[in-house]
């Protein structure tokens, strides 16, 4: 789904939590900033160290980066690696990654394994968020496994996928899978 270029959420802010970012890619819209508060906090307390590695990603800087991959890679390869512009959760405020303030792994397959991840896994829709691009489900979401990016849906919402099995979106709201770039 492609959201308009000159969309910018009104109500961006920045969260108080650990960040491992500076600039635009601190901030969250105001809900999903308040629901990640109580979401690190929550993990904290669990002893499991959660940094926010990335939130808000503008139309602009999606381009920059798309078109950077373009002129390293070409465009087939960058189409795997990176949303074209426009069509990032991230420029929406409603999603972002999370690290572990270790590094290692960051925007790794291996950060699955990391205990932030493995955490937010099983907890993170007790503060309304789902893993938005599960293991395998590639297919239906259109991005490979990337067990770092969260979307907040809502807490209702969240715990009725948990409870029901539903690992995606698409399914969720009844959307077709995924299309190809038009
Ligand atoms: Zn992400």
């Amino acid at each position: 789904m492609c959201i308009r270029d000159s969309y910018v959420p009104a109500d961006l802010v920045q969260p108080r939590v650990a960040l491992a970012v500076s600039g635009e890619a601190e901030l969250l819209n105001r809900t999903t900033a308040a629901a990640a508060e109580r979401m690190f906090a929550a993990a904290a307390a669990a002893g499991v160290t959660m940094t926010l590695a990335s939130g808000y990603r503008s139309y602009a800087t999606q381009t920059a980066t798309y078109n950077g991959y373009v002129s390293a890679r070409g465009q087939a390869a960058a189409d795997t690696a990176s949303a074209r512009p426009g069509y990032s959760e991230h420029q929406t405020g409603w999603a972002f990654d999370i690290g572990d303030g270790g590094g290692a792994c960051s925007f790794q397959p291996c950060f699955a394994e990391q205990p932030a991840a493995v955490w937010a896994k099983a907890n993170a829709y007790r503060f309304g968020f789902v893993v938005r691009y599960p293991l395998m489900l590639h297919p239906i979401t259109g991005y490979y496994y990337e067990s770092w990016h969260l979307r907040y849906i809502g807490v209702e919402a969240a715990t009725d996928m948990k409870k029901r099995g539903i690992g995606t979106l698409e399914e969720y709201f009844g959307l077709k899978a995924a299309p190809g770039y038009p």
